[in-house]
């Protein structure tokens, strides 16, 4: 069977049977870094029907809630406000940074360096380190992936 275009990803996910999506999401936790990913997503979201009820009795409609792909944070579908607090271009690795001297070439952009190292790697942006993934230097609207753009386009 053919892979699915990323649009027809974004759909499937929105109609797929609960037990496909948890097959999905169990194989990649194969990768630890996208699995720590996971966990992190996991623990900002209601995990028990239970909490999910509990957070829309609590607001007036029962908003649906996504994950920001810029900042990494909840927020309800529709919230234009501008609270979004992140980077708007991706991080470079920074060959001339210090960070780097003791490693001799045994260093990589890789989501597992970036993850371990963020010292050594700056925003274009705004020349931060790595390290202020959390404080990025802009503010905007958060932005669920849809599919069709990455994070930073
Ligand atoms: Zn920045
Ligand atoms: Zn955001």
């Amino acid at each position: 069977m053919a892979a699915l275009s990323d649009e027809e990803i974004i759909t499937a996910i929105t109609t797929a049977p609960p037990s496909t999506l948890r097959s999905v999401l169990r194989a990649l936790c194969a990768d630890h870094i996208t699995k720590r990913r996971i966990g992190q997503m996991l623990s900002q979201l209601p995990l028990k029907d239970e909490d999910l009820e509990q957070a829309n009795t609590t607001k007036q409609e029962a908003a649906h809630q996504e994950i920001c792909i810029q900042c990494g944070s909840t927020f309800d579908q529709g919230d234009e406000s501008f609270s979004c607090r992140h980077h708007p271009q991706d991080m470079e690795i920074d060959f001339a940074s210090d960070f780097w001297a003791d490693c001799g070439d045994e260093y990589d952009d890789t989501p597992f360096w970036r993850e371990q190292n963020p010292d050594g790697f700056t925003f274009p942006c705004c020349g931060e380190t790595g390290s202020s993934i959390n404080e990025g230097c802009t503010m905007g609207m958060h932005r669920a992936a849809d599919g069709k753009r990455g994070r930073y386009d």
